[in-house]
């Protein structure tokens, strides 16, 4: 099943992250689409290709306002002839913001749960029956790590793969799909998400593998920013014409800047960035925060 054109996607040395010991590159993931970009596309296909193969009609998950997972869930079904579905946490808003906008764009449709119901998975009655085909949260789960172990790269190549971690189901793919030299760093996006190491951990093949997360590159926590990060993105920006996302990239490329400052590879060192996408999260910001 093709969902997307991999032809898109592009691995390249960037000369402002490396230097006489390391060289950095990265895998642009967020070509794909300019909205619908990104690891989701990999993260959803097996849930896809699972719900076809079941003679699904409907597919329903769940997300915030601003979800990535939501907007491409809701295109991904769209492309392949399936109902979508969203449960969002939160009152419903009087006006939709982009995300939501896109998504409904795409057919979904939307239950709005408040947040202790959203906590506790309190399905709301008749908006999912039993003919649904389910996807978690984020897309968290076994056939989604599946999906992110197929994200390709040059694996003799590169000793070091960095990414961003939401709920970490892209890092236990790439974990999974690893060869032996290789290290998975992920830069979580939450703050003190500490669970996030056996969340990933019941996701591995090989439960004894190491889970490397830097925990400190988060800004306040999830969908949190500061002038530091905008300026970041924007100076990055300017001199790679890479563009970040504030919500996950953002961050991971901020973190890898201050490892790389700090001198934390082995001389020598390849290093892959996934930039997985999410640039249409950016549009939540005010007009004029990013010069992209
Ligand atoms: C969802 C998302 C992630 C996080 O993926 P997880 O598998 O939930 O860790 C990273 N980057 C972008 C751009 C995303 O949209």
């Amino acid at each position: 099943m093709k969902i997307i054109d991999e032809d898109l996607i592009t691995t390249d040395p960037i000369a402002f992250l490396s230097n006489e010991d390391v060289e950095v590159s990265v895998l642009r993931l967020d070509k794909i689409h300019p909205v619908v970009s990104g690891n989701k596309w990999f993260k959803l296909r097996y849930y896809i290709q699972e719900a076809l193969e079941q003679q699904k009609r409907t597919i329903v998950t769940y997300g915030g306002a601003y979800s990535n997972h939501i907007v491409a869930t809701a295109a991904a079904c769209r492309i392949h002839g399936l109902k979508s579905k969203g449960i969002i946490r939160g009152e419903a808003p009087k006006q939709y913001g982009h995300t939501l906008q896109e998504a409904a764009s795409y057919g979904m449709e939307f239950c709005f749960l408040p947040r202790s119901d959203f906590k506790m998975k309190k399905l709301p009655e008749n908006f999912i029956t039993a003919e649904d085909y389910l996807i978690n949260e984020g897309g968290y789960g076994d056939k989604g790590a599946a999906g992110a172990g197929s994200i390709a790269y040059d694996k003799d190549k590169f000793d070091i793969v960095c990414c961003a971690a939401g709920t970490g189901t892209m890092m236990a793919g790439l974990i999974n799909s690893k060869r032996t030299h290789t290290k998975i760093l992920g830069f979580s996006v939450l703050k003190n998400n500490f669970s996030i190491e056996n969340e990933i951990r019941s996701l591995l093949l090989n439960p004894l593998e190491d889970i490397n997360i830097y925990h400190d590159f988060h800004f306040g926590g999830y969908a949190k920013r500061s002038p530091e990060l905008i300026d970041f993105m924007n100076m990055f920006y300017s001199v790679t014409r890479i563009p970040t996302d504030f919500v996950y990239t953002g961050k991971l490329f901020f973190g890898l800047y201050q490892l790389l400052k700090s001198r934390q590879f082995k001389a020598g060192s390849r290093i892959l960035v996934i930039h997985s996408g999410g640039l249409q999260g950016n549009l939540s910001l005010p007009k004029g925060t990013l010069i992209y």
